[in-house]
């Protein structure tokens, strides 16, 4: 199983299906890429995301997470396109998914 490192103190261990760390407590998510799990600040003041790294890119977190619990993916807000007439924000395989349903990527798979 592949897994990632947070790059806390503690260099937790982070899964796919990890929603934050257990030593930092911070959110831990996958970005629009879908090749890394890692953890994002939280910006109080606006209630979106960013990477420690890169604090002008915005992130948050995809409407099915906040619905259903299903996703752990963050959206680019600085890319982010809205679909014409829908006010969700979806990560990029959960809008992919809305036409064709791909179970090849494991975090879409219900346990
Ligand atoms: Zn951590
Ligand atoms: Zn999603």
């Amino acid at each position: 199983m592949k897994t990632f490192e947070c790059d806390c103190q503690a260099h937790q261990i982070l899964f796919f299906e990890s929603s934050s760390c257990l030593a930092c407590g911070r959110i831990v998510g996958l970005d629009d890429n879908f090749d890394k799990v890692e953890p994002y600040n939280l910006d109080e003041t606006t209630g979106q995301y960013f990477k420690a790294e890169e604090p002008e890119i915005r992130y948050q977190k995809c409407d099915n997470h906040a619905d259903y619990k299903t996703c752990t993916g963050m959206v680019n807000l600085n890319t982010f396109v809205p679909v014409e007439g829908k006010d969700e924000v979806l990560c990029f395989a959960c809008r992919f998914n809305e036409t064709i349903p791909d179970l090849s990527i494991v975090e879409h798979i219900p346990l």
